[in-house]
């Protein structure tokens, strides 16, 4: 079978994993020509320190032996070419990709051939060649198969620099009805056992300093240690997709922070799920994919890791899914008018992270800067603050923005776009009743 024809397949079958941010853009109309990276499957993803690494995105094999619905490679679709790289042909095409600058790194996932342990023990050899063969020393991010043994999935941490286990349906149930070969348990295990192993790494160093002075470790444990390479260095991961199961937006924002603290995910990945099947448990095929939806989780997701917001302020049971038409933050300020103004000069740090047009690094600048003097409005805008957005919930020395007077139609004119709130006008807008239309009323 021709390489390029595998790679066709087995990139299009890796798209709908969104553990990395982007895919490749089309370089001309007819897919062809240098530096076209379309069909390639290539993506983008960002390294620890916010590098944009490109990366070739692929699956080992299509073929799987489990029947998610919600996924285009199950393995009651008859429709999809099935195909599986070797090891070596994966490996080779990696570094020959590599050679020619079009990648720097590996995404590398898989259907389920023949068992978790077969599967993963094919990835494991990929790795290998890449790594000690070829000395490739390039970011490799690899998905954990759950189900597999722990000490292969030990082997290829040791290895990847990311390793990941994707949790797939936010609850037990919709995982039953949707992905009946996984559970929650199978899923949560390798997750521990990498957050376990990650955890581990802190102490190699300072083991490796001391082992002279630590009479209590053997030396041939030592020994192991100091040759053993720090399991995935850049974290674990994982994906949900969203729209396919009826969670509301709430339960999956909890769900992230519990992941998030429980398993030290370095990343929570939200898809929207694409209609691929016709499942009467799932949404219709013309159903379009809820990418607004994603949007606004992947917001409150950065309100949670950067901003110190806990889930539960960002939704409740009471207002269970997110406002279409202005982000959580916003929402967040729009709906604790008591929390504000919040006074520049003053503000603890943690208070000026929830002022919507203050972001992380203007809210740094802003505590460095008044140490030395008082801020005003004209500072503000000097440091990068967004003061179309954070004028309306500040005080510079008590005293508001220029000519600023608050009204509702005001703020939500300059928070949406025009569209946006050309639809929540009509939406919001009490509606004229015709009275000789409604027959109650003439009655009456
Ligand atoms: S195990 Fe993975 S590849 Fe196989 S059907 Fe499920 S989601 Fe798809």
């Amino acid at each position: 079978m021709d390489i390029s024809n595998k790679l066709e397949t087995l990139a299009n079958s890796a798209k709908y994993d969104v553990a990395c941010t982007s895919s490749g853009a089309q370089g001309n109309s007819n897919g062809s020509g240098i530096g076209n990276t379309t069909l390639g499957g290539v993506c983008h993803s960002f390294a620890a320190d916010g590098r944009c690494i490109t990366l070739l995105k692929v699956l080992m094999t299509n073929i799987c032996i489990n029947d998610c619905k919600y996924c285009v490679n199950r393995k009651s679709n008859m429709e999809i070419k099935r195909e599986a790289f070797t090891p070596r042909e994966l490996a080779d095409l990696t570094i020959e990709f590599y050679r020619r600058n079009y990648i720097e790194g590996l995404f590398l996932s898989s259907g389920i051939i023949k068992s978790p342990d077969y599967t993963c023990e094919l990835m494991l050899e990929t790795i290998s060649i890449l790594r000690n063969e070829y000395d490739f020393y390039g970011y490799i991010h690899a998905k954990a198969i759950p189900g597999a043994d722990n000490l292969l999935i030990e082997k290829i941490g040791r290895l990847a620099d990311r390793i990941s286990v994707n949790i797939e349906m936010p609850s037990q149930n919709s995982l039953s009805l949707l992905a009946p070969d996984k559970s929650k348990d199978l899923i949560l295990k390798p997750m521990g056992y990498i957050k376990q192993a990650i955890e581990e790494n802190a102490y190699l160093p300072a083991i490796r300093r001391s082992s002279s002075n630590i009479p209590t470790i053997i030396d041939s444990q030592i020994a192991r240690l100091n040759k053993q390479k720090p399991f995935a260095p850049a974290g674990q991961s994982t994906q949900m997709i969203i729209g396919a199961s009826p969670e509301s937006d709430c339960h999956i924002l909890k769900l992230t922070e519990n992941l998030y603290q429980r398993y030290k995910l370095k990343r929570v990945f939200f898809s929207a799920y694409i209609p691929v099947s016709n499942d009467s448990n799932l949404p219709a095929l013309d159903t379009k994919p809820p990418l607004l939806r994603e949007h606004r989780l992947y917001q409150a997701d950065w309100l949670m890791r950067f901003y110190r917001f806990k889930a539960d302020e960002i939704l409740d049971e009471k207002t269970p899914n997110f406002n279409p038409f202005i982000d959580p933050k916003c929402n967040w300020a729009l709906n604790h008018k008591e929390f504000f103004p919040v006074e520049i000069n003053k503000a603890s740090y943690a208070n000026l992270l929830r002022v919507p047009g203050i972001g992380v690094l203007s809210a740094q600048k802003i505590m460095k800067s008044r140490r030395f003097h008082s801020l005003d409005f004209y500072n503000l805008k000097k440091l990068g603050v967004v003061l179309k957005r954070a004028q309306y919930f500040i005080l510079c020395n008590g005293k508001p923005a220029p000519n600023f007077q608050i009204k509702q139609d005001m703020i939500l004119n300059d928070m949406m776009s025009k569209r946006e709130l050309t639809i929540y006008k009509e939406a919001f807008t009490p509606k004229q009743i015709e009275l000789f239309s409604h027959q109650e009323l003439l009655a009456g």
